[in-house]
């Protein structure tokens, strides 16, 4: 299955159905600026090709954004960035895991992501649409960007969403869930119009959304 959106006016969605292990659906994101079309997160290489398509349908594709390194979300990037010729950023924080000198802080094998040593610092990228925000915990560079002119927060794996209610990530791809529930506080600082995640619905933010997430997945401290 796979649905193609526009979420706001600037921002479109692509939802694949597909299985990774398990079956999932994997949301990636096209932000368009003034003709150029910046893509976050791209799945997994076999549909790279929709992507490509999708992103020159939609103007001059610019870049590639990464929420952060696992697969789901990197597997794309080296066909599209060879294909399109465009750079790759993700967190400096997320690198050394995404060039496979070290694992994730949970596993045992370094991934092999396919753009190692091909992947540039967030921070050395200029002129955006959108800012980002280190959120750590579910991997330890793992960002959200947030489009302020449209409001929309895109929020990766920080949280796995349904319409109404947010959800903790699959605990075993989760190195730290403290940390994960913790950064999630985010959301209340930005108080964006629209949550959008990689693996479940888009939903309305409002002041109860983390406050009720935080009540139910957070671990009794005393
Ligand atoms: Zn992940």
């Amino acid at each position: 299955m796979m649905k193609l959106i526009q979420i706001s006016d600037h921002i479109y969605k692509l939802s694949i159905q597909t299985t990774v292990g398990i079956p999932i659906i994997i949301n990636t994101w096209f932000i368009v600026s003034a003709h150029e079309v910046y893509i976050i997160d791209t799945g997994m290489d076999d549909y790279a090709e929709l992507q490509i398509t999708i992103a020159k349908s939609l103007g001059n594709p610019k870049a590639i954004f990464l929420t952060h390194g696992h697969l789901d979300h990197i597997n794309g990037a080296k066909r599209i960035s060879e294909d399109l010729k465009i750079p790759i950023y993700a967190h400096k924080n997320e690198l050394p895991y995404i060039n496979g000198e070290w694992p994730y802080p949970n596993k045992t094998n370094p991934e092999n992501t396919g753009v190692q040593y091909k992947v540039k610092p967030l921070a050395t990228a200029t002129n955006l649409p959108f800012i980002y925000y280190l959120t750590p915990g579910h991997a330890p560079g793992h960002v959200v960007f947030f489009h302020d002119q449209d409001q929309i927060l895109i929020c990766g794996d920080l949280f796995i969403s349904d319409a109404q209610h947010l959800h903790t990530p699959i605990k075993k791809f989760t190195y730290n869930m403290a940390e994960n529930i913790k950064s999630g506080q985010i959301i209340d600082k930005i108080c964006p119009k629209l949550i959008t995640t990689s693996h479940g619905d888009d939903l309305f933010y409002s002041y109860d959304v983390y406050a009720i997430y935080k009540f139910k997945y957070e671990e009794q401290t005393i």
